[in-house]
């Protein structure tokens, strides 16, 4: 018999142990973004010989690693952050959920942890939503948050790739990412520290990027901004802001409608699914006239000399900040070089750019529409 090697991860191998004990559920508005965990987790381990363990769904519970693991010490570890939503349908479902494996599929190969299918993840999360769906709160702009996480557990010293690895998947209810409706948050732009650059892990969804966010995070919150305007290079090019990638609407000089811009994957830049999505929603033409908006979408360099022209020409209208957590959020002030740049103030939280797209992603995300497939 010849030897197949160490086995893949495999879904249909799933064993499920349910637990004795459900927790009481928390009332939607006393939840706190990832304090509360539902009852059950995803977990599956690898071995150099043996390869991916039958995966295993089982009570909520800590882990036991050994203290020379290497995720503790050398930060082998990724992971993803994504959501189940219901619908008034009752019906939970996944946005996207495909691009987040790629990115995960991505985020392990860089770190060089052993191989994982991301379809044989995606298997698992699909029974564990199945299984925790009471825990998805059945109030408009909740959801459940999803961490599928993978790190090394080689049990040694010696740096180098772990040979071994666990896959864990945790869920946590989540109420709208500002409690207190759409608010538009503050953004200090910061130069002398770097998230990311061309060649580092900017692109991946690694734990390592985001330690050194934390200090620049605390000083802009000490100086009155809610997050940091990570920029990069003599020329201070925008980038992203906190952990959310980041739009300018822009009025076109010709007078024909918007520029929707946004810094383009060039290895600094998280991929993010909503940016995507915003970019391909903004781009179409039904969307457009859906909403009766002129865009033209634009992958590229900006600077921080093109925002502070584009505000003193009265054409920047709107700058929108990304991600799965708030979906979009509109920015009401950029501070640079103890200046402010505002923006206009819109009185429903969102100009009509930032609204349309959250609004249309809210929709599909919560089942009420459909759109290529992406629910
Ligand atoms: N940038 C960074 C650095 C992030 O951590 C995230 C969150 N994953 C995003 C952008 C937004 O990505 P997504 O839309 O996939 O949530």
């Amino acid at each position: 018999v010849q030897d197949a090697g160490p086995a893949p991860l495999d879904a249909s191998k799933l064993k499920i142990t349910l637990t004795q004990s459900p927790k009481a559920l928390v009332p939607p508005e006393q939840l706190r973004f990832g304090h509360t965990f539902s009852d059950h987790m995803i977990v599956a381990t690898y071995d150099p010989v043996t390869g991916w363990s039958a995966p295993e769904i089982k009570p909520y519970a800590p882990l036991t690693l050994d203290p020379s693991s290497s995720c503790f010490q050398y930060c082998t570890n990724v992971f993803e952050g994504m959501k189940a939503y219901v619908g008034p349908d009752g019906k939970p479902r996944l946005f996207r959920p495909e691009l987040n494996m790629r990115r995960l599929e991505r985020s392990v190969a860089r770190f060089a942890l052993p191989p994982l299918d991301g379809d044989e993840v995606l298997k698992l999360i699909k029974r564990f939503v199945q299984i925790d769906v009471r825990w998805i709160p059945a109030v408009p702009g909740y959801s459940l948050y999803l961490r599928p996480t993978v790190i090394g557990t080689r049990a040694a010293l010696g740096v180098t790739a772990s040979d071994s690895a666990m896959l864990f998947v945790i869920a946590s209810p989540a109420g709208p990412y500002f409690p207190q409706g759409l608010r538009p948050i503050s953004l200090l732009a910061v130069s002398d520290c770097v998230r990311a650059w061309p060649g580092g892990t900017g692109s991946d969804k690694v734990g390592g990027n985001y330690a050194p966010g934390f200090l620049p995070q605390k000083i802009a919150a000490k100086q009155g901004y809610d997050q940091v305007l990570w920029l990069f290079g003599e020329d201070n090019r925008v980038t992203e802001a906190g952990v959310m990638n980041f739009f300018v609407i822009v009025k076109r000089e010709d007078g024909d409608g918007l520029d929707v811009i946004t810094a383009p994957l060039d290895g600094t830049i998280l991929p993010g699914i909503t940016r995507t999505s915003c970019l391909s929603l903004a781009s179409s033409s039904a969307f457009q006239k859906e909403n009766s908006l002129r865009l033209q979408t634009h992958e590229r360099v900006f600077t921080m000399a093109d925002l502070a022209q584009w505000s003193a020409q009265g054409r920047l209208v709107e700058a929108l900040s990304v991600g799965t957590a708030a979906i979009i959020a509109s920015v009401s002030k950029i501070g640079w070089k103890g200046k402010d740049i505002t923006l206009p103030l819109h009185e429903a939280g969102l100009g009509p750019v930032g609204m349309a797209l959250r609004k249309k992603i809210a929709a599909i995300q919560e089942g009420r529409e459909e759109w290529e497939g992406w629910s």
